[in-house]
């Protein structure tokens, strides 16, 4: 059985763009507007030695009605099925409601959890990231996942105790 890593997060903060880097597929829509990946999907990601299953979802907003709600279900279920999950903020965009909301369901959910900061290409990483670690959830990891910064020590870390 290959582990199971679910991404998740609120809409536009990157999971897509990282599922693509580390399944090499461009399957996984990238929109520049939030919320386009509705449903969860899958891939097999083989990524400088490592083996494992990648759940992508449409993202949790914090306030959930229609769709919203319909995204928010599919990224609870891949929590559900994740051995990890990598919960996704966006260190451009700093912190927001929706990312506490996530925060506190995914402590409640009591899944291991690492709090991964995108889009930390060409900003302070360390100053940007600060800020989240009131989310409780231990280290910020720090990742640029359209550049590829931070991916290969973020997967070490998570897939080695494994
Ligand atoms: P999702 O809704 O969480 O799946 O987010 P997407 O992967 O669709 O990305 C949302 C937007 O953020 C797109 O315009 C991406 O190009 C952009 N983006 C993703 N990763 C990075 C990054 O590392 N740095 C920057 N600057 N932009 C990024
Ligand atoms: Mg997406």
């Amino acid at each position: 059985m290959l582990p199971v890593i679910a991404l998740v997060g609120r809409p536009n903060v990157g999971k897509s763009t990282l599922f693509n880097r580390l399944t090499n597929t461009r399957d996984a829509l990238v929109a520049d507007y939030p919320g386009l990946t509705r449903d969860r999907k899958y891939g097999q990601a083989k990524y400088q030695g490592w083996q494992f299953i990648l759940i992508d979802t449409g993202g949790i907003s914090g306030d959930e009605q229609g769709i919203d709600a319909e995204m928010a279900s599919q990224s609870l279920m891949a929590v559900d099925e994740a051995d990890v999950v990598l919960f996704l903020v966006d260190a451009r965009a700093g912190l927001t409601a929706a990312d506490e909301g996530i925060a506190k369901h995914l402590r409640m959910q009591g899944k291991k959890t690492l709090l991964v900061a995108n889009k930390v290409d060409g900003i302070d990483g360390d100053s940007a990231s600060a800020e989240f670690y009131s989310l409780g959830l231990g280290k910020v990891y720090q990742i640029a996942a359209s550049h590829g910064r931070g991916i290969s020590q973020l997967v070490e870390t998570v897939l080695e105790p494994m």
